[in-house]
């Protein structure tokens, strides 16, 4: 039996929470596809900083680099900050220490998901917005300047990332379209009003021409806010500056039925985080509340992933086994957990969908 190493960060609020049945789940899918997992939970966190004075221990940085992939649940609490009163947010330092530009957002509903949209008949939700994950308004991260009248922030878009994260979703989108999409991406940004953007639109459309397989268009970010209310399925994949992606990745997760259900990743060249899109919940840690799907499905992409990184075309089939799993115990509603209108726990959600694989 082949194995892979997994660093695991399970964080901190209802982090540990999701993570334990996460690993459980996505372990015995992958034994059964003949792989095994190794995973090593590594310390990190808010928590972490608490008690020990760092956040993302250099130790903890060196593993997950040495790490096949690494599952990240959430990072963070309110109450534990910085002298300077910045949250501690080690899951972005960790896309910008190992190159993580794309983050991938899928926004699809699964068979049972439901949406606050009404969809009309014949039309599905399922495109995959992609977030620039290391520069945008989040580069200078707490480099900011403030002084008594005045902040400032810098935005910064280089040539070097723009080029990979284009190519990035014209590789999707040509993946997606051998699997019957669009073929198509869009670009999304505010490139009638700043530079920097217009640059960013530049890079695009020359990265698009080297592309002529694939549809590509743009779109500026304040009409995109509209239209993925109005009509979301006429999208493919998207992509879009950090911050921007960082608000319409929360808009996505509302259309899927919310944050509960809103899997990710941060991917880059060798090395790739999965989390969920949400955070780590404070107000609901330790009551058995947290809706554990968005976290399970993200495994389901770390494994689609590691199919096609490692060449191990049977995680694909396990990944798809999870969300086939995921999708009966939507479907059925009898184990959901209160986001999503139930009275399940969570450890009741994730058993329900241990028992449907
Ligand atoms: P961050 O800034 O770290 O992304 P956030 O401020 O967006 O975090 P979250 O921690 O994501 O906040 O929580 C936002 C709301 O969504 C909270 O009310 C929280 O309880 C709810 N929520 C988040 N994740 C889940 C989950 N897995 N299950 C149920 N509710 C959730």
């Amino acid at each position: 039996m082949q194995s892979l190493k997994i660093a695991v960060f399970d964080g901190d609020g209802i982090g540990p929470e999701i993570t334990e049945p996460t690993m459980k789940i996505v372990d015995q899918v992958a034994s059964d596809a003949q792989v095994k997992l190794d995973f090593e939970v590594l310390p990190s966190g808010a928590g972490h900083y608490r008690d020990h004075g760092e956040s993302l221990p250099e130790s903890s940085v060196a593993k997950a680099r040495g790490s096949d992939a690494i599952l990240l649940s959430a990072m963070g609490l309110p109450d534990v900050r910085y002298p300077d009163g910045t949250e501690i947010v080690p899951q972005v330092e960790l896309r910008m220490i190992l190159g993580l530009y794309a983050g991938v957002r899928p926004v699809r509903l699964l068979p049972g998901q439901q949406s606050p949209l009404k969809i009309p008949e014949g039309k599905t939700l399922d495109f995959i917005l992609v977030r620039e994950s290391t520069e945008g308004l989040f580069a200078e991260l707490d480099k900011g300047q403030v002084t008594e009248n005045e902040a400032r922030e810098t935005m910064v878009i280089t040539r070097a990332v723009s080029e990979k994260l284009f190519d990035f979703c014209f590789r999707l989108a040509r993946q997606r379209k051998a699997k019957g999409y669009q073929g198509r991406v869009t670009c999304v940004d505010k490139a009638n009003v700043f530079r920097a953007f217009a640059f960013m639109r530049n890079i695009f459309e020359e990265r698009a021409a080297l592309n002529p397989d694939i549809t590509a268009d743009a779109a500026y970010v304040d009409a995109m806010a509209l239209w993925m209310v109005q009509k979301p399925w006429e999208f493919d994949v998207m992509v879009t500056e950090n911050m921007f992606g960082d608000i319409l990745s929360d808009l996505g997760a509302g259309l899927m039925g919310g944050l509960g259900m809103a899997p990710s990743a941060d991917i880059g060249d060798g090395h790739a985080v999965f989390q969920p899109c949400h955070g780590t919940a404070p107000d609901i840690a330790g009551q058995g509340l947290a809706n554990p799907l968005a976290m399970i499905l993200s495994g389901a992409m770390m494994l689609e992933w590691l199919a096609l990184e490692k060449e191990m075309p049977s995680l694909s089939e396990a990944a798809g086994r999870v969300e086939t799993a995921v999708s009966r115990v939507l479907t059925e509603r009898a184990c959901i957990t209160p986001d999503l209108g139930g009275k399940a726990s969570t450890t009741d959600l994730a058993r329900a969908v241990g028992a449907a694989l």
